[in-house]
């Protein structure tokens, strides 16, 4: 994922940091007025810069020189003269905080000096990035990713000391999954904050949150970016990559720049390969209804279609997995509800380890991705298309499908998607979808 973006840093000022400007300034003013939450959760979608924006703020708060940008005051322009938090960057306190940056090579080595210690201090170790003295992250810990009751009685216990050589202590749950037990204890420290104390959570979807931490915060959401936004940013930081390309990525990434600096279209291409047979398939059998079973039960060249070669960036590798795993076609079983079984069929081959999460989740979010351009197709909106690359072979498949099919599993993969998500058990997960999917409409 990661194959063709260096480690991540952290921009240089706020200026650097794309997007949300409004959103960015109110949160600079609050922190240069003393203001700031002392529990706030900063929401948006994955790659919208949540990470990446907490710990430039948790720089501003500690910096050792504190300095201020001053806006000066002209109402033409809109500006009332605001004083903003900015940070210095060559600090020790803010150097420390930027070290952590790469917050998948931090919980990489966590997890590794954890893989080293006796089985008996294993159970008991949790995964804790802590920069600075004054600054603490939690990340979901593995394998369960969630955030667990033992990393928040760290947080707890070093939120009763007053800061050590920071002006306060600054603590990032960097997810909303958490264990109960874990929501719970966190309750407590969010019903009274110490005064010198700052919690930031970081949520795609604060709504998985429990409501009584909801409301205990202030919630600051980072929104998605505009398409011709992404599209110059990727001109501009991945100029390797051919415009072509650029305008499919910036459609996929959902306006996130975060998402859209990384995307690996091979990854996406190759997922979306087998979302495509899935849809295929399900076309058929319900063209084979509509038919009454005048086709035969031959797969008529609808699973060949799916896997046929994407315009752009495929990679032969897993194309080549995905077409001799493709299900083969049994009109008969379409007649009255598409099969979901064809998904399982591909899914399985990689449920087992975190790959396999990851693939699964590719996989989904294509799906998904897919399912929603068939219903702007539907809603007569060709325009905001995002597989822009598919567009002929997707009007084929809404005219092929019946609109509440399209309807229903779009919105069983959203929640298969939220699932995996909460963490719920793939399988599980999985197996909810299927029930969606069975389920008459
Ligand atoms: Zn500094």
């Amino acid at each position: 994922m990661q194959a063709m973006t260096t480690a991540p840093t952290l921009p240089a000022d706020f200026n650097d940091f794309v997007g949300n400007s409004s959103t960015v300034e109110s949160l600079r003013t609050a922190i240069a007025g003393g203001r700031l939450p002392h529990s706030l959760i900063l929401a948006g979608p994955s790659g919208a810069g949540k990470y990446t924006l907490a710990l430039m703020l948790a720089m501003s708060i500690e910096c050792e020189r504190q300095p201020r940008e001053l806006r000066s005051y002209e109402p033409a322009l809109g500006s009332d003269g605001q004083t903003l938090a900015l940070f210095c960057g060559h600090c020790a306190n803010c150097t420390r905080i930027a070290s952590a940056a790469d917050l998948e090579a931090q919980v990489a080595a966590a997890v590794l000096a954890r893989e080293e210690l006796r089985e008996t201090d294993k159970k008991d170790t949790r995964v804790l990035i802590q920069p600075h003295p004054d600054v603490l992250i939690l990340p979901p810990d593995p394998p369960q990713l969630l955030i667990k009751l033992g990393q928040v009685r760290t947080l707890i216990q070093q939120a009763h000391y007053l800061p050590a050589e920071a002006p306060r202590r600054v603590f990032i749950l960097t997810a909303a999954n958490m264990m109960k037990e874990a929501a719970n204890s966190l309750l407590k420290i969010l019903e009274e904050p110490p005064d010198t104390v700052n919690i930031l959570i970081l949520a795609e979807n604060p709504g998985e949150l429990l409501p009584t931490i909801r409301s205990r915060c202030a919630t600051v959401r980072l929104g998605a970016l505009p398409v011709e936004e992404i599209e110059t940013l990727l001109a501009y930081r991945r100029p390797e990559v051919p415009p072509n390309q650029r305008a499919l990525i910036a459609r996929l990434s959902q306006g996130a720049a975060g998402r859209a600096l990384a995307f690996d279209l091979d990854a996406y291409t190759a997922a979306r390969a087998d979302a495509l047979i899935f849809l295929h398939n399900a076309a058929a059998g319900s063209q084979a209804g509509d038919r009454s079973g005048a086709q035969s039960s031959d797969s008529s060249g609808a699973p060949s279609q799916a896997v046929s070669s994407p315009e752009v960036g495929s990679s032969a590798g897993s194309r080549s997995r995905v077409a001799s795993g493709a299900p083969h076609l049994d009109s008969e079983m379409w007649v009255h509800e598409p099969d979901h079984t064809a998904l399982f069929k591909m899914t399985e081959t990689y449920r087992a380890g975190a790959e396999g999460q990851q693939k699964t989740t590719t996989l989904l979010r294509a799906l998904s991705l897919l399912l929603e351009d068939l219903l702007l197709l539907n809603a007569g909106t060709p325009e905001l298309l995002r597989n822009i690359d598919l567009r002929p072979e997707l009007e084929r498949l809404a005219a092929a499908l019946p609109f509440a099919w399209i309807e229903r599993a779009s919105h069983a993969a959203d929640q298969v998607q939220s699932g995996l998500r909460r963490n719920l058990l793939r399988s599980l997960s999985l197996d909810a979808f299927a029930a969606q999917l069975t389920t008459p409409a």
